[in-house]
């Protein structure tokens, strides 16, 4: 059985105590690979290493690191394919999206950062007669990067990228559910000639191998992408040795449907909004708000279009939607489904699980399930879900739907759909969330801001957000 190793201080390592974790394929439920199941001991070894590469990596030109990430970015392109496979097995979702969302945007994130560099400027503010400012941006030092599972490695190389491309050195530790892609990029690190220590991936649980991450001194700064209580959890660590935090949390969206909408649009990214990756995309649109005078007609549309979607295992050329991440996740929005039905829900389509026949018949599958008939302010319509599982609920006027719409503690992303330009604006400034699209869904430029508001989150990812994040600025003031 294929067995993970740590990547410190440019070599793949053993745990240092020797111990293993199961690694399973969702797809059919069955352990496939172990994990190393990492302790602070291993976390010491990366940090030492991280820091002992740091005064020759921050020393470095931009061009110099730039070349390097964007060697990276190249051999994750020539390795599409075999990524693609690896991620689509370890996460349980389509092969299909891997092959065209996941590891591109892996990639993307690579050369993003490796050329935003060579691009940035720092302000400079003129006094005149008397003197100016201008801002001195260095990196941080090592810094931590903790990751989730739902998009492994394009949520990966979306922290260390950016750490990286500002000069840090990185100690990072993907989830424990889903490690294979991140310990695939370390040997693609290590065959583009990335300086020793300058990445290191430690694998393993939260408690063993992220918890002695976010507890280090010499950690100056954590990006951590995950949960909200795991978040909170980090915060009341971090925050009181003064650690520079980034935290992106998790999100209950709401999908504005106003009737004016272009319908059909609508109707089929809504289905895009509610199921991708099996409904476990933070940004996906959970609480789907209507407008009272389509409310019937968008329903039926949209179910419709929701029992023609295809469960089926990853690999299938056909299927729309592969496994959820691992049995107790399934259990979790299975869980959830019932509750829907103790709080007055009818399940329009789905509601249960979809299991599929031979060496599949072990795997975690969901249908996608739509319910309608909740109160706006019932747990399955404040809680996170995380899974295929969307709510109805009608609307009469912009000000009631706006009050739902902000009803959760979350505040991540949230669809408008309008033709009226006016109400489209008015919403988008009225809608508590830190990403909001109109008329369309998870259109991503890098260069925007990324992040949300309230419990969903504490600062900004994204273009020169995150490569500031990753610095510390000076302002130097000089008079003549
Ligand atoms: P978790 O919070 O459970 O885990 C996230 C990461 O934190 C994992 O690597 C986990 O390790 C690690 N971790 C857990 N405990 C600790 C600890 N004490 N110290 C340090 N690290 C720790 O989230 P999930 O993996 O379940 O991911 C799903 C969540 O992520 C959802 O809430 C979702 O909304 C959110 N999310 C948010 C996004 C955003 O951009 N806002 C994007 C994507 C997801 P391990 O897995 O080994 O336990």
């Amino acid at each position: 059985m294929k067995k993970i190793q740590n990547y410190v201080d440019g070599r793949l390592l053993e745990p240092a105590g020797g111990k293993y974790l199961d690694n399973y394929d969702p797809s059919r439920g069955k352990v496939y690979s172990l994990i190393p199941d990492s302790s602070s001991e291993d976390v010491q070894l990366a940090v030492d290493a991280a820091k002992k590469a740091f005064p020759g990596w921050s020393a470095k030109t931009a061009k110099e690191r730039s070349e390097i990430m964007n060697r990276v970015s190249g051999l994750i392109h020539e390795n599409l394919g075999r990524l693609a496979e690896a991620e689509s097995l370890d996460n349980g979702k389509p092969l299909k999206l891997a092959k065209t969302v996941d590891i591109p945007r892996a990639r993307d994130n690579f050369s993003f950062f490796a050329t935003a560099i060579l691009h940035d400027e720092d302000p400079f503010y003129n006094m005149g007669e008397s003197g100016f400012n201008y801002t001195l941006r260095k990196p941080i030092g090592v810094v931590g990067c903790i990751s989730p599972w739902n998009l492994p490695l394009y949520l990966f190389t979306w922290k260390i990228a950016p750490a990286l491309a500002a000069g840090n050195c990185v100690v990072a530790k993907p989830s424990e559910v889903t490690p294979m892609t991140a310990y695939l990029l370390s040997e693609l690190c290590m065959e583009a000639g990335m300086p020793p220590g300058v990445l290191n991936i430690v694998h393993g649980t939260g408690p063993g191998a992220g918890q002695p991450i976010i507890e280090h001194p010499e950690v100056k700064a954590i990006s951590f992408t995950g949960g909200t209580k795991t978040g909170e959890h980090i915060a009341r660590t971090a925050a009181p040795m003064f650690k520079k935090l980034s935290l992106e949390l998790g999100g209950k969206n709401p999908n504005i449907i106003f009737a004016d909408c272009d319908f059909d649009k609508a109707v089929k990214t809504s289905v895009l909004s509610s199921f991708a990756n099996q409904g476990q995309i933070c940004l996906c649109g959970s609480r789907i708000f209507i407008e009272r005078s389509i409310y019937e007609t968008f329903k039926k549309a949209f179910v419709e279009r929701v029992k023609a979607l295809k469960v089926g295992p990853p690999q299938g050329e056909d299927s729309k939607m592969g496994a959820v991440v691992s049995q107790a996740h399934m259990e979790k929005v299975l869980g959830y489904i019932e509750l829907a039905k103790e709080e007055g829900g009818s399940i329009l389509t789905g509601g249960r699980t979809a299991p599929q026949e031979g060496e599949f018949s072990g795997g975690y599958y969901i249908e996608p399930t739509v319910i309608e008939g909740l109160e706006y302010t019932c747990r399955t319509n404040q809680e996170e879900i995380f899974g295929p599982v969307v709510t109805l609920t009608p609307f009469d006027s912009e000000e009631e739907v706006l009050k739902m719409a902000n009803s959760t503690a979350y505040g991540l992303a949230a669809t408008i759909w309008t033709h009226n330009l006016n109400r489209a604006h008015r919403v988008a400034a009225g809608v508590d969330s830190g990403i909001i699209w109109i008329n369309c869904w998870l259109v991503r430029d890098l260069r925007t801001l990324f992040g949300g508001m309230k419990a969903s989150g504490v600062g900004r990812e994204g273009g020169y957000e995150a490569l500031h994040f990753f610095t510390e600025p000076k302002n130097v003031c000089l008079q003549f």
